[in-house]
């Protein structure tokens, strides 16, 4: 899987990404990441990349040009139907099924918008998806790239230490996860639940399985609608709803 950023600010993006799980992954080349420096593709002795909006008000606006032709860099290297994905509030919210979805993909190109937006006409020559990370607006798009790269790059094999680790995690099943304790054994009087110190998996399974139950219904219960219950977690959960 193959990264290709658009960007005014590289270093945010390289910087931001060279830490943790993601930096070694970037470091072993399980997953790749090229950063095109907007700037760069300016063509004018000022290096300016934005412009006072057409039809006045406040800000000022990513030009077209420069986008367009820092795309047309890598566009040779990229293969038929490669995603170009416009990052902006305006976009479909991002999702753990939006993860999946981009995960399969063998490169995505992200533009980063910045300042009041972009000009439209670049989104409608180069765009071929968009995405929000949420209902809030940022002042530009590299928080959100870099959110979108994470969650995607955590699905490819190999990125996570154990394949498993993203099998149960919340959102996989429209279920949140169920809680975790670690060592000590006991904190501030509180004890870790017994049944996760049995050593028995079928009941350690069924009681995190009930648990994700439990709080999606709590923190989370139209998440509830898509998940894939057995009948006897139907029941449980109804049971929970006292139905
Ligand atoms: N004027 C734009 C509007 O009202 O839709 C918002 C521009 S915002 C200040 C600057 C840039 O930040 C956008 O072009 C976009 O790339 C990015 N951005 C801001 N909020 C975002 C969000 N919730 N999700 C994804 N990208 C976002």
């Amino acid at each position: 899987m193959k990264f290709y950023v658009l960007t005014l600010f590289p270093e945010m993006i390289t910087e931001g990404l060279s830490h943790s799980v993601i930096g070694r992954a970037l470091k072993d080349k399980t997953i790749e990441l090229e950063v095109i420096n907007i700037r760069d593709f300016a063509n004018n002795k000022h290096n300016s990349v934005d412009d006072y909006p057409y039809g006045g008000g406040a800000g000022m606006v990513m030009q077209a040009p420069p986008i367009y032709n820092a795309y047309l860099s890598i566009k040779d290297k990229l293969g038929e139907g490669c995603p170009v994905v416009y990052m902006t509030p305006q976009g479909r919210p991002f999702k753990q099924a939006v993860a999946e979805e981009l995960a399969e993909e063998k490169e995505i190109v992200i533009l980063c918008g910045h300042y009041e937006g972009v000009d439209e006409r670049v989104i409608e020559e180069i765009v071929t998806d968009e995405i929000s990370i949420g209902d809030y607006v940022l002042t530009g798009g590299e928080l959100a790239a870099m959110a979108v790269i994470d969650s995607v790059s955590r699905l490819i094999p190999g990125v996570l230490n154990k394949e498993q680790s993203h099998i149960d995690e919340s959102f996989s099943d429209n279920l949140l996860e169920y809680p975790q304790y670690t060592r000590p054994p006991e904190f501030m009087g509180r004890k870790v639940p017994d049944v996760l110190l049995s050593g028995n998996h079928g009941l350690v399974d069924k009681w995190r399985r009930e648990k994700s139950i439990e709080r999606t219904l709590k923190k989370r219960p139209e998440l509830l609608e898509g998940a894939n219950l057995t009948d006897k977690e139907r029941e449980y959960l109804n049971k929970l709803k006292g139905e």
